[in-house]
C-alpha cells in the first residue's frame, strides 16, 4: 500500500473503532474527578510530578513502557526501576504503555499481544496487579484492531486529547486534556475543570516531563502544582485512574446495566 493509502486505511480503522468495543461507564456521583497521568514516566515526572501530587495529598497514574526504563527519551532521563518502586510504595498507580513505546495502530495482532505480554511481565515483577491494569496508547495511536485487543486485556485504555467526559466515558477510549508547555488542545484546562466540577464529570489530563524548562510535551512543577490545587479547590476529587473507575463504579446506580 502507498503511504497515503495506508494513512487513509488507518483513519478509517480508527473511525470504525470509535463505535466498536465500547465499555460505557456511567458518571454519576457526588463530585467530579480529575486524574493526573504521566506518559512514559520521565525521571522528572517521578520526582517533581509525584511530589506535586503528594504535597496536595493525592496520587497519580504513570504509564510505563518497560523498554524505556533506565534510558533516555527526547534527550531527557527516563525513569529508573527505583523510581517505579518508589511510586508504588507511595501509592501511585503504574499503567501499561506497551513495552517498546511503539505505535499500536498498525501493529499485527501477534506483535501487539507480544508487546503487551512483555510489559505485563515487567509490571507484574514490580508488584503491579495486572488483573486491573490500565493502558495508554503510545502517541495516542489506536485503531480498530488495537482497540479490539486492548479492550479484552485492560480495565481501561486511554487515547490522547479529546477533552473531558460528561455523563459517560468509554473505558476503552478514555480521552485526555494535554497539559503541555505549548497548548495543543482547543480548550484550556481552567474551562474544562470548571465544566468537570459543574457537571460532576471526569477530566483526565496527561503530560510527560515535569521540570523547568519543560519539553514541549511537558509542564513546569509550579504550573502542575497549581493545576492540582485548582482541581481540589473546585470541589473535584483527584484520583489515579484505577481509583477513579472504582469511585464511578461504586457510585453508579446503572453499573449492572453497562453494555
Ligand atoms: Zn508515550
Amino acid at each position: 500500500m502507498s503511504d497515503s493509502a495506508s494513512k487513509l486505511a488507518l483513519r478509517i480503522s480508527r473511525r470504525l473503532s470509535q463505535h466498536a468495543f465500547r465499555n460505557l461507564l456511567p458518571l454519576e456521583a457526588e463530585a467530579g474527578v480529575v486524574s493526573f497521568t504521566f506518559d512514559d514516566a520521565p525521571a522528572s515526572a517521578c520526582e517533581a510530578g509525584a511530589h506535586a501530587l503528594e504535597h496536595n495529598g493525592v496520587r497519580g497514574t504513570f504509564y510505563v513502557a518497560g523498554g524505556l526504563t533506565g534510558g533516555m527519551e527526547e534527550g531527557k532521563p527516563c525513569h529508573s526501576r527505583e523510581h517505579l518502586q518508589t511510586l508504588l510504595a507511595n501509592g501511585h498507580e503504574l499503567g501499561c504503555h506497551s513495552y517498546s513505546h511503539i505505535r499500536c495502530d498498525n501493529l499485527s495482532a501477534d506483535a501487539l499481544e507480544a508487546e503487551l505480554d512483555r510489559n505485563a511481565a515487567f509490571l507484574a515483577e514490580l508488584g503491579v496487579d495486572i488483573a486491573a491494569l490500565n493502558f495508554a496508547y503510545p502517541f495516542g495511536a489506536y485503531a480498530y484492531n488495537a482497540k479490539r485487543i486492548c479492550s479484552r486485556r485492560f480495565r481501561s485504555s486511554r487515547v490522547t486529547g479529546g477533552g473531558m467526559h460528561e455523563h459517560v466515558a468509554d473505558l476503552n477510549a478514555l480521552k485526555t486534556h494535554r497539559l503541555y508547555d505549548l497548548p495543543v488542545d482547543a480548550e484550556n484546562y481552567e474551562t474544562l475543570l470548571e465544566r468537570t466540577a459543574r457537571s460532576k464529570g471526569w477530566l483526565i489530563v496527561n503530560t510527560h516531563d515535569v521540570e523547568t524548562p519543560p519539553s514541549r510535551f511537558g509542564y513546569t512543577p509550579d504550573r502542575l502544582e497549581h493545576a492540582i490545587a485548582a482541581a481540589l479547590a473546585a470541589g473535584c476529587k483527584v484520583l489515579p485512574v484505577n481509583a477513579a473507575i472504582d469511585y464511578w463504579e461504586s457510585n453508579s446506580k446503572l453499573s449492572s446495566k453497562r453494555n
